[in-house]
Parts: C-alpha cells; structure tokens; sequence
C-alpha cells in the first residue's frame, strides 16, 4: 500500500508544500515540535534512509541542506536542527526543525498552527527556496 507521503507526492491528499524537485518534495509537517517543521522526503517511497543507494542518499541531503537555508532565513531560529526517525511512516523522510532550545527537538513538544498561519509560512519558504534557485 502507498505511504501516505506517497499520497502526497501523487496528489491525491494535500501538503504544504514548499520545495519540490524532480525526485524530493518538502512539505510542512502537520504536527510540528517547532513553527517551520518540515519533512524532506525522496519521491521514489523507500522504507530507511540507510537503505536509499548513494546517489539518492546525498541528493536528499542536498536538496535537505537548500530548504534548511532557507527555512532559517524564514524563521529565526538558534539553528535548524535534523533528525531522522520514520517510526510513523515508513516511507524516508529528513525532519528539519528550527531549534530555539533542546524541547524543540523533542517529539513529544508540539505546537499549533491554524492553516492560514501553514500556508503563508509555506508560501514563504517556498519563495524564498525559489528564489534561491534562480
Ligand atoms: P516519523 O515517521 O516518526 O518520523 O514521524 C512522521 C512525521 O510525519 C510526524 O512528525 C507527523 O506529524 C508527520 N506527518 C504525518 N502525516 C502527515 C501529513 N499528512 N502531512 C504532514 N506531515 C505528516
């Protein structure tokens, strides 16, 4: 059965999009530990990240290190951290968080964001991601 990032990537249910290429996609995550959260995630659904081949492991760390410049440039932060867990979906995922103190990296630390406030922030990332493109 397909990951439901898998769903995402297909389109058939909606994310926050705010970076995609040809083979990654990066989206706000729904449940975030910090505003920003977000999950950089290969489009070929694979189960571990040590299981991806070395191409696809470093072009995800590539395009992971592109939307970490500039999530930070989006929302100020100590540092974005990363983590790696994949305990809940089962399809590869990088979690960058902006990190303002050690609770914002601990997953059972969460906050809420209304959609209004998911989608300008994704918005913005995405443009300045763009941005940072051209
Ligand atoms: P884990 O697999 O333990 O790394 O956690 C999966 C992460 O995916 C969690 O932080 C969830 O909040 C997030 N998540 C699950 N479903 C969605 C979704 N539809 N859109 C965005 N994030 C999601």
């Amino acid at each position: 059965m397909a990951s439901i990032f898998t769903k995402i990537i297909n389109g058939e249910i909606p994310c926050y999009k705010v970076a995609e290429s040809a083979d990654f996609i990066a989206f706000l995550d729904i449940n975030p530990n910090a505003k920003g959260h977000t999950l950089v995630v290969p489009k070929k659904e694979e189960n571990k990240l040590f299981e991806l081949d070395e191409t696809s492991y470093l072009g995800l760390m590539t395009f992971a290190r592109k939307v970490a410049i500039a999530l930070e440039k989006v929302v100020p932060c100590e540092r974005v951290g990363v983590s790696v867990i994949g305990l809940e979906v089962p399809h590869v995922h990088v979690h960058l968080i902006p990190l303002h103190s050690m609770k914002d990296i601990d997953f059972k630390h969460k906050v809420s964001l209304t959609s209004e406030e998911f989608s300008e922030l994704a918005n913005t990332i995405s443009e300045v991601f763009l941005a940072s493109e051209s």
